[in-house]
């Protein structure tokens, strides 16, 4: 048995994963659940819980409609800095909200920043989630993040075998959508095929 949590950051097969973070927000999740719906892709959504406590009708929306939800801790901190203590509090905070809202206990776990250290892998031990990183990221949350400039970086990374990150809770989001809807519509005839990941 190993000491560590499992650690996804890519995978092998044919499937491209879209992963969205830092939500859910009132407003742009709905309108990426409509597309995400309109070209029957399943995504993944790492959610903030203190947003998640917000807006439950909003996770619920994506519990409904078959994406994949991860914890991405209760407020978003560098838990590089934390404590074990905090650590736990902040997964276990987000788990019990999630569960209450959806009925389902999250398996999947993304750190804040992509930051993690060994307090956050012993604690991922102990609460058994597995953690999942990323190996493709358009970098929608910098601040040149134009839905142009968005959509050539989307367009180099959705290739089979990508974790895609990308953020629906960001003030960026509203151009992170425009790129995705632009390119779905372009790469449709290319058969590319997304999934959700395996909770
Ligand atoms: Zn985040």
């Amino acid at each position: 048995m190993s000491l560590f949590p499992k650690i996804i950051w890519r995978l092998s097969d044919e499937n491209i994963y879209l992963t969205f973070d830092d939500g859910p927000d009132k407003n742009i999740t709905p309108r990426l659940l409509n597309l995400l719906n309109k070209h029957e892709i399943k995504a993944t959504f790492f959610v903030v819980g203190q947003k998640a406590e917000r807006h439950p009708e909003t996770v619920l929306q994506i519990h409904q409609n078959n994406h994949v939800i991860g914890n991405h801790s209760y407020t978003h901190p560098h838990l590089i800095f934390k404590s074990k203590g905090i650590i736990k509090e902040e997964i276990q905070r987000t788990d019990k909200i999630l569960l209450e809202i959806t009925g389902k206990h999250p398996t999947l776990f993304r750190p804040p920043y992509g930051q993690f250290g060994l307090a956050v892998l012993s604690v991922l031990k102990s609460t058994n989630h597995r953690m999942v990183l990323w190996n493709a990221s358009p970098q929608d949350y910098k601040a040149d993040a134009s839905i142009q400039r968005i959509q050539a970086r989307m367009k180099k990374h959705l290739r089979p075998g990508k974790i895609v990150l990308m953020h629906d809770g960001h003030s960026h989001s509203p151009h992170m959508l425009g790129a995705l809807e632009n390119i779905l519509e372009k790469i449709k005839e290319q058969g590319l095929k997304f999934s959700a990941l395996l909770n």
